[in-house]
């Protein structure tokens, strides 16, 4: 019995394919799509739907429709927290550029850090950086697990300090960024323990003699903890208080070189100076 329905549905499809063209037979036989992903950001769609924009570990980033999540009751939850990791369901469709998002299942809560004015200002500056710097449908293996890892280590320490600075660093450096650090760009001089100088405007890392005016210095133990970020994990390197500097240091750097190479002010820069 089961069978003759499905027979007889699918012969009613390729009827109606043939009679109302190939596009609409593509949309109608569209598969549901599945994949791990990342919610990078939701906006209000109307009265009940959501904008959602997420990462996924197969699909790149990508926007889709969340119908009816906005409703007190509703079927996504805390699934579409920003940076909840999720598996999720979605459907494409042909003629338009979003998909739509049929199911969200939680696959770890940072229930901690989005509950936090404080630790969610950190959240909110990797969701900015990724929208920002990701395009879309292009499949980024090392961005997604950057981002996850940055994430747990905020839930897990309560401090956005190290993850930041770490994520903010990874991210110029798969940007492909990234200066020198340890020669000048321009007499090539070692800068040995002396400070290194940089802007956002100009590539590479300048020594002492070769500063020009209003350039912000990167000092020796920044250079340092950069040199822990390439070759330790997040998880690994455990913060000291002494470190706040160099971490600080290390971030508005990196965060100096994205909004240059985005060509966009990053939103959230200034909360994260005021938490
Ligand atoms: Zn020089």
């Amino acid at each position: 019995m089961v069978i003759t329905i499905a027979l007889r549905v699918r012969a009613s499809r390729m009827k109606c394919c043939k009679s109302s063209g190939a596009a609409s037979a593509r949309r109608l036989l569209m598969p549901a799509r599945e994949t791990e992903a990342i919610i990078l950001k939701t906006f209000p769609l109307g009265e009940a739907d959501r904008l959602v924009s997420f990462l996924g570990r197969t699909s790149g980033r990508v926007r889709g429709v969340a119908s009816g999540a906005r409703r007190l009751k509703n079927r996504y939850g805390s699934t579409l927290e920003v940076l909840s990791h999720v598996q999720l369901w979605y459907v494409e469709r042909e003629t338009r550029e979003l998909v739509r998002i049929q199911q969200a299942d939680l696959l770890e809560s940072f229930h901690k850090a989005q509950s936090d004015y404080g630790l969610s200002t950190g959240l909110a500056a990797i969701s900015e950086i990724s929208e920002l710097i990701l395009p879309e449908h292009e499949v980024s293996e090392p961005m997604f697990r950057l981002i996850l890892l940055a994430v747990r280590e905020i839930e897990r320490t309560g401090d956005w300090n190290l993850p930041l600075s770490y994520f903010a660093f990874w991210t110029v450096r798969l940007g492909g960024w990234l200066p020198r650090f340890d020669r000048c760009v321009v007499c090539e001089t070692p800068f040995g323990s002396k400070p290194a100088f940089y802007d956002a405007h100009q590539p590479g890392l300048f020594c002492e003699k070769c500063r020009r005016p209003g350039m912000k210095p990167i000092h020796i133990e920044a250079r340092n903890l950069a040199e822990r970020f390439t070759g330790e994990r997040l998880d690994r390197i455990e913060y000291q208080k002494p470190m706040q500097a160099s971490a600080r240091e290390l971030r508005e750097a990196a965060l100096d070189w994205i909004e240059h190479h985005a060509e966009r002010r990053l939103l959230t820069r200034e909360l994260l100076e005021s938490t």
